[in-house]
């Protein structure tokens, strides 16, 4: 693997190098960048003009320079006073709202520019063009219909590349999704794990016709392995993952053949991992929050924005022959089960445990505390005797069991009311209450 597959020779053009680029090349482009978006945001946004903890003057000679820049949180997102914002509000094409997860507080407002959005396609473009051929039907089963959507945008890219794209319906059923599957016969699929995970399982119970679908680009939700095992036996698919969020612009990081690590849309965003305790910047291969700062936007440039993901940036050079860093990600950070003693279940290994008992096609999973604290969970899966299988699942898995034995914390496993399954979500993990 070299050069082909890769998304080198995209980001050479697009950093104006006339053949594939080298690390230097990118880390020039990213200095300059940076250099340029911290002196915009500093005197056109009022967030980063009033700051009082901004070093003056400052100018970047090196990436170690940009750990003396306070970093930018969720909730200044969310307060929007003084705003972020650093064009009028004429030059926003697009302003999207996200809830701000776990809390009451006001939601996160981001604002885009026509470039913003045509970044995102172009990225989706080149990026899809490593893992889907011309003339693929691809299935989107991510919702599409709103203008600029994540699907919407995952659309526009494809077309570009001489591929079919077409949207699922992902707001019903797992059977109605089914049945659009079978109906569109595709090549190559795109989703949220819950979702395509859904679909696979159902697939394989359901007696109709296999489908073979060769590659699935998988985003917004943490993988596990056990997932990926589940979609390669079912559908022979190989599964490439992405990680982005609204605030990277939707696409952040993507697999490459290689399938070790993501490597990084270094284009428009520089990464930094940071102690999540004491904020100082960690080297490579070490396992931290993943803190972005934006290279071209000019809307919202967001500068060392703390992501509440965690992950390690790879030391070593990726085997596929591509230059871009990498990015091995952990999982969202709030989203583990505290044990106590300080110990905490991250959700990506509940997710290993439990998507690896056959017929399991989603779950909730609840901390309820008690002199004995109890974690309930409820799968949606055509058989009830997957009850036990999952329960032995947990506590059979080689990280999980371990941690819930010597925690005390028994396990009731019960199946979900209703059939209507939510596809387009992230799991949901609920502690009742903090027993940390
Ligand atoms: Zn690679």
């Amino acid at each position: 693997m070299s050069g082909a597959g890769t998304l080198d020779a995209w980001v050479g053009r697009m950093i104006g190098v006339a053949r594939l680029p080298t690390r230097d090349d990118i880390d020039a482009y990213q200095l300059r960048c940076l250099n340029e978006t911290v002196a915009h945001a500093r005197s056109h946004s009022p967030f980063y003009r009033w700051r009082a903890d901004w070093p003056e003057p400052f100018h970047l000679r090196g990436f170690g320079d940009l750990a003396r820049l306070p970093l930018t949180t969720a909730d200044d997102l969310a307060r929007s006073d003084p705003s972020l914002i650093a064009l009028p509000m004429r030059d926003a094409a697009r302003l999207v709202t996200i809830p701000t997860s776990g809390t009451s507080g006001p939601p996160k407002r981001l604002f885009f520019t026509e470039a913003d959005i045509e970044a995102t396609v172009a990225y989706f473009e080149h990026g899809m063009a490593t893992i889907v051929r011309p003339g693929s039907r691809v299935a989107i089963a991510f919702p599409a219909v709103r203008p600029d959507s994540v699907g919407d945008l995952l659309t526009r890219g494809l077309s570009r590349i001489g591929t079919f794209p077409e949207a699922l319906p992902v707001d019903g059923s797992v059977d109605t999704l089914v049945a659009a599957l079978r109906e569109l016969q595709p090549t190559a699929i795109a989703g949220m794990p819950v979702t395509l995970g859904a679909a696979a399982r159902r697939m394989a119970v359901d007696g109709g016709p296999p489908l073979r679908i060769e590659t699935a680009l998988v985003s917004a939700d943490s993988v596990s392995p056990s997932f990926k095992t589940a979609l390669a036996v079912i559908w022979g698919t190989e599964v490439f993952e992405h990680w982005g969020m609204t605030e990277t612009g939707y696409g952040g990081a993507l697999a490459c053949a290689a399938h070790d690590g993501l490597h990084l849309r270094e284009t428009e965003l520089y990464a930094e991992i940071i102690d999540a305790a004491t904020g100082r910047v960690l080297p490579d291969g070490c396992d931290g929050e993943i803190v972005i700062t934006t290279l071209r936007r000019r809307g919202l440039p967001l500068i060392r924005y703390r992501t509440g993901d965690s992950g390690s940036i790879a030391e070593i050079p990726c085997r596929c022959g591509s230059v871009l860093r990498r990015l091995r990600l952990g999982g969202r950070m709030a989203e583990a089960i505290p044990l106590g003693e300080g110990k905490r279940l991250p959700r990506e290994i509940i997710d290993d445990a439990i998507f690896s008992v056959e017929g399991v096609i989603d779950f909730s999973v609840e901390l309820r505390p008690a002199r004995r604290p109890c974690l309930v969970v409820d799968i949606v899966a055509a058989d009830p005797r997957a009850t036990g299988e999952v329960r032995s699942a947990l506590l059979g898995h080689p990280v999980c069991g371990p941690m819930l034995r010597a925690a005390e914390i028994d396990i009731a496993v019960g199946m979900a009311s209703g059939t209507r399954l939510a596809l387009c979500r992230k799991r949901r993990v609920i502690v009742s209450h903090d027993v940390t």
